[in-house]
């Protein structure tokens, strides 16, 4: 078996295997095989101790035939142009399943953002506008948090952005605290869109939520709320892991109880471990395992989440997946290799361009709040949410049966197919 080894690679295989579905033209192919825009700069700002510290940053623009380019930025070690390329592309599939008009991009800078003050953090992220200025704004390129990035630094985005071009600009970035243009219900967005996905599913495979045994491996702002939706449902979260590692527990965990420890101690284990060392006593008393986040994957439940890093189910562990649903919070969890396996199983695997587009949909509602100056309701916001989560939902599900796909095909049939429309009609391919 060739092994895809780039997250590029990976989300590409996705990509071209639809091209052959649709059968597309040398010509569409060629457009949709490559980004049409890769920002490559290295970013400058003074450390607290005044010495300069440079870094690799990337914005790739994949596609903007459906509308200005939009994704977010994502601060980590692991952010080079591969991932950046690969999670651009993404986003421009994601925008066309959801049908909202933006095409694809993504942001990121080669750092572990642990390592730096609130002030070199603030230096950095103004420092990276500097860079892109003009290669974005609220009609060309709209930017958002990712990993390790948040409403503070949207806010120094936002501030820096207005400043260097001399203009109003809140719908340049999404994401902003509510106090600066942010939008209500887009903290909880992509967990309520992945939730509003399962409660569909659950109907139309007769599955009741209050049986349900989930895993869920994250526990960010993804992962987290996702896990107390589930709960508030009334399913059992049976096991729970961040990057310190996880605990299990077969009669349920409580992921407020859980929440509330990691902000305190830093870590979902932080209830009965203080590092490595493990209250024994404790656990045996709440019948808890700690377990390491790959035995997570593996573990007995009835729907897998993973909400945190990429390619977690591989060709190596897709066999011992016992789950029957992975729901893919994360952005490319599941390696094509994995997929292939997943499938003969007869795991369904509802695809991160569809399972967390909940992110990018509010996203968009904020982006359309900064233009028109309004603040939307609540309850509009969620309303719209699940108008567009339940149809998008509608339009995989028909794609699949229609044509005896799985989800993930259907998905990136769909939205391949809406991005060529939409190139055809613009008359840069005929
Ligand atoms: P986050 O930074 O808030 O949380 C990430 C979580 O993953 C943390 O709990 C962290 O401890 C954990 N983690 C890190 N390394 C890990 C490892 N090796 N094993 C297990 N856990 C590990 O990030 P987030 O916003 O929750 O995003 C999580 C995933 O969801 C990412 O793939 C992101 O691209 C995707 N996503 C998020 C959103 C959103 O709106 N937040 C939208 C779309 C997609």
């Amino acid at each position: 078996m060739l092994i895809l080894s780039t997250p590029y690679e990976r989300a590409m295989s996705f990509i071209q295997a639809t091209f052959d579905r649709l059968k597309l033209t040398p010509k569409e192919r060629d457009f949709l095989n490559t980004p049409q825009r890769i920002l490559n700069h290295t970013v400058q700002f003074k450390r607290d101790n005044g010495k300069e510290m440079e870094l690799p940053s990337y914005r790739v623009q994949f596609s903007n035939a459906r509308g200005p380019y939009k994704g977010g930025i994502r601060y980590h070690q692991t952010a080079d142009l591969e991932e950046v390329k690969a999670l651009a592309a993404l986003m421009a599939v994601k925008t066309a399943v959801v049908n909202i008009p933006f095409g694809g991009a993504k942001g990121g800078i080669q750092v572990n953002p642990k390592e730096l003050s609130r002030g070199e953090l603030e230096r950095m992220s103004r420092a990276y506008i500097r860079l892109i200025a003009d290669s974005i704004g609220p009609d060309t390129d709209v930017l958002a948090p990712d990993i390790n990035t948040n409403p503070q630094i949207m806010a120094w985005m936002r501030d820096e952005y207005e400043k260097v071009k001399g203009v109003y600009a809140p719908a340049m970035i999404t994401g902003k605290p509510l106090s600066y243009g942010g939008s209500l219900g887009r903290d909880r967005a992509t967990a309520r869109g992945g939730f509003l996905l399962l409660e569909e599913l659950a109907k139309v495979e007769a599955i009741d939520l209050n049986e349900v045994r989930v895993a869920v491996q994250g526990f960010g702002n993804a992962g987290s709320e996702m896990a107390m939706f589930m709960h508030n449902a009334g399913a059992q979260v049976v096991a729970i892991s961040d990057s310190h590692g996880g605990i299990y527990c077969k009669n349920g965990l409580d992921p407020i109880r859980i929440h509330k420890y990691k902000l305190k101690t830093g870590s979902v284990q932080g209830q009965y471990c203080e590092g490595s060392v493990c209250d024994l006593e404790r656990l045996k008393l709440d019948e808890t395992e700690v377990i390491s986040n790959e035995e997570l994957l593996e573990i007995d439940c009835d729907l897998l989440i993973p909400a945190a890093l990429d390619n977690v189910i591989t060709e190596k562990n897709a066999k011992d997946v016992k789950a029957k649903i992975i729901l893919e919070l994360a952005n490319g969890p599941v390696s094509p290799e994995a997929d292939k396996i997943l499938e003969k199983k007869g795991v369904i695997v509802v695809p991160d361009v569809l399972a967390n587009a909940g992110g990018v949909t509010v996203s968009y509602f904020e982006w359309a709040q900064g233009r028109a100056g309004n603040q939307w309701t609540a309850s509009r916001v969620d309303q719209e949410l699940k108008r567009i989560m339940l149809q998008a939902f509608d339009d995989v599900r028909t794609e699949a049966k229609r044509k005896d796909l799985s989800y993930r095909e259907a998905a990136f049939n769909i939205a391949i197919q809406r991005i060529v429309d939409a190139m055809r009609v613009r008359g840069w391919v005929n």
